[in-house]
C-alpha cells in the first residue's frame, strides 16, 4: 500500500479539541490518515514531502452545486429564481441530450474550479435533460473519477408538470400555450433508473449516490415519499430544495395550507438524511421543525444574493441547533465555485442582520460550517471533517509565506477574511496529490478548457433554439411572482424592511 509522510507542517485539525498543531507530520497509508505526531521516522517506503512553511487543513465540502449549470457561467443577470429557471433550466421539450463529451468536459470544468478553492467534497445535484438516465450520469462519475475527486452525485428530477409547479400559473396561462407543457415520465420508469445508478455507482471509489427530488412543490407528494423510501432502503442521502424564494413560501400556502417545511414533515420526509438546499424563508415554527428533525440546511449565500431570493435567517437557525452547511450552488445562479467567497460572503452578511455582535458568526463556524456541516449533509461525518487518523486524507496544503497569511495572526481568519483560494500550493484527496504546486495532477487543465471554449459555439446554437417558449412563458411566470410578492406576509426576508419596497 501507498505510503506518503507529510513533515513539518502546521495543522489545523479540526478536531474534537480543535487542536492546531505546530511543526508535525502526518503518516497517510493508502486513502486513509494513519498518524499524527512530532517526528515520524520513515520505514523507507514511504515517499516523504517536507511541509515546512505549510499550513495543512481539512479540505471543504460543497454541500450544493448543479454541475449542469456549468455552460452558463457569466450569462445571466438580474433576473429573481422563478424567471432565472426557464433560462437556466429551459422547460422546452426540446432542450437536453447533450453530447457525451460536452457533459463530461463541463463536470470537469467545475471540478477544476472546486479544487483550485480547496473543495475535496462536493455534492452536485445534477439535474438529467430531458430526464436523468443511468448513462448520462456515467460520463458524470467518470469525469469526477478522472480528476480525483470525492463526490456524493444526484439524481435530481422534477416530477409534475412544469404549469403545476407554480402557483396560478395555470390561471395565467393561455389553453394553447398549456399544450406545450409536458407530463413527467412514469414513477416507475424514474425510479428504476434511479436504482440503476445506486447499484453501479454507490460507495464505488470516491462516490455516494443522493437522492434529490428537485423540491417538495415540483413533485407529487407520492413522488416525494417513495423517492425518501429508496433513500431510506440504500441508507442513503436525501437531496432537495425548501424555501428558497418568497414566492416558494407563498407556494407553501397555496398547495397545502402551510409552509413546506410542516408538509414534509407530515410526509414523513425530514430526517437526519435530508438536506435542504436554501431554507431563507423558513419561519420560527419551520426552524423549530428543521432543529427537531435533525435536517442539514445549505447556505447558498453568494446564489441567494445573486437570485434576490432573501437572506437566510444563519443565527436564528444556528442557535436553534439546525444543522448548517455551505454551497456554491450552480455556475448560472454564483457565477464561480469558490468557497472562499461563499464563506467571506456568509461571515459578513449576518453581521449586519442585527447589532447584537456576540450573536455574529465567526469565522471558525463558518469554517466548521464548510467542512464538518457538509461531511453530515453527505452522509460522510466518518470518513472526512477533520485531520485525524482514521479520516480519509482530503488535505490542503497553503503557503504561509504568502500576503494573505503574513503576518500570522489568527489562522481562521486569515483562511475566511484574507485568503481567496490562490495559495493553495497542494490538494490532496484519498492520498492522492490532485493539485501539487499550484498545477492540477490528474488531467490537463488547459486542455480540457480549451475543448470546452470549442464546443461551446455549438452548445449555444443549441441553446439558443430552446428559449423561444422560456420568452413566450416569461410574462406568466412574472404574473405569479409579483402575485407571491405582494401577498400579505409578516415574513420578510429582504434586507431592507418592507416599509421601504412598499411606496404607499
Ligand atoms: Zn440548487
Amino acid at each position: 500500500m501507498k505510503k506518503t509522510i507529510l513533515k513539518n507542517a502546521m495543522i489545523l485539525t479540526l478536531n474534537e479539541n480543535d487542536e492546531v498543531l505546530e511543526n508535525s507530520d502526518i503518516l497517510i497509508e493508502g486513502d486513509t490518515i494513519k498518524e499524527i505526531s512530532k517526528n515520524i521516522v520513515p520505514e523507507g517506503d514511504e515517499a516523504v514531502t517536507d511541509c515546512l512553511g505549510l499550513l495543512i487543513t481539512p479540505g471543504f465540502v460543497n454541500a450544493h452545486l448543479h454541475s449542469d449549470e456549468n455552460m452558463f457561467k457569466g450569462l445571466y443577470d438580474n433576473l429573481p429564481l422563478e424567471l432565472w429557471m426557464l433560462y437556466s433550466y429551459p422547460p422546452s421539450p426540446e432542450y437536453g441530450d447533450f453530447p457525451e463529451r460536452l457533459v463530461y468536459l463541463r463536470t470537469l470544468a467545475g471540478a477544476i474550479e472546486q479544487i483550485r478553492s480547496g473543495i475535496t467534497s462536493c455534492q452536485d445535484d445534477v439535474s438529467g435533460h430531458p430526464r436523468t438516465t443511468a448513462d448520462t450520469h456515467r460520463i458524470i462519475f467518470k469525469a469526477y473519477e478522472d480528476i480525483g475527486m470525492r463526490a456524493n452525485i444526484s439524481t435530481s428530477a422534477l416530477h409534475k408538470n412544469f404549469l403545476d409547479t407554480i402557483p396560478y400559473l395555470r390561471d395565467y396561462v393561455p389553453a394553447e400555450l398549456q399544450k406545450k407543457f409536458f407530463d413527467p415520465i412514469p414513477m416507475s420508469e424514474e425510479l428504476a433508473e434511479a436504482e440503476k445508478i445506486i447499484k453501479e455507482w454507490n460507495g464505488k471509489g470516491n462516490f455516494k449516490v443522493t437522492l434529490s427530488p428537485i423540491a417538495p412543490q415540483r413533485c407529487t407528494d407520492e413522488y416525494n415519499v417513495r423517492v425518501y423510501e429508496l433513500a431510506e432502503k440504500y441508507d442513503l442521502p436525501y437531496h432537495t430544495h425548501i424555501c428558497e424564494t418568497r414566492m416558494q413560501r407563498e407556494t407553501g400556502f397555496e398547495f397545502y395550507g402551510k409552509t413546506i417545511i410542516q408538509h414534509c414533515k407530515e410526509l414523513g420526509i425530514l430526517s437526519d438524511r435530508t438536506t435542504i438546499a436554501h431554507g431563507n424563508w423558513l419561519d420560527d415554527r419551520d426552524i423549530e421543525i428543521a432543529a427537531e428533525t435533525g435536517i442539514n440546511v445549505v447556505h447558498n449565500i453568494v446564489s441567494n444574493l445573486k437570485l434576490g431570493s432573501g437572506i437566510m435567517p444563519y443565527t436564528k437557525m444556528a442557535e436553534s441547533g439546525v444543522h448548517i452547511c455551505l454551497g456554491t450552488d450552480g455556475t448560472s445562479s454564483n457565477d464561480s465555485q469558490n468557497m472562499f467567497e461563499v464563506m467571506k460572503t456568509a461571515a459578513l452578511v449576518h453581521k449586519v442582520t442585527q447589532p447584537d455582535y456576540n450573536r455574529w458568526p465567526s469565522a471558525g463556524q463558518i469554517i466548521d460550517n464548510a467542512v464538518k456541516g457538509g461531511a453530515r449533509s453527505l452522509m460522510r461525518e466518518d470518513e472526512i471533517g477533520s485531520v485525524e487518523p482514521g479520516k480519509k486524507a482530503d488535505l490542503l496544503m497553503f503557503d504561509l509565506s504568502a500576503y494573505s497569511f503574513t503576518p500570522l495572526n489568527d489562522i481562521k481568519n486569515h483562511i475566511v477574511y484574507c485568503e481567496n483560494g490562490s495559495h493553495i500550493k497542494n490538494v490532496m484527496i484519498g492520498g492522492v496529490m490532485v493539485m501539487k504546486d499550484g498545477e492540477l495532477t490528474t488531467i490537463d487543465e488547459r486542455a480540457v478548457l480549451s475543448e470546452l471554449r470549442e464546443m461551446n459555439k455549438e452548445f449555444s446554437e443549441r441553446y439558443k433554439k430552446v428559449l423561444p417558449l422560456s420568452d413566450e412563458i416569461f410574462r406568466y411566470i412574472d404574473q405569479s411572482y409579483n402575485t407571491c410578492i405582494e401577498k400579505e406576509d409578516k415574513l420578510w426576508r429582504f434586507s431592507a424592511p418592507l416599509s421601504e419596497y412598499r411606496k404607499s
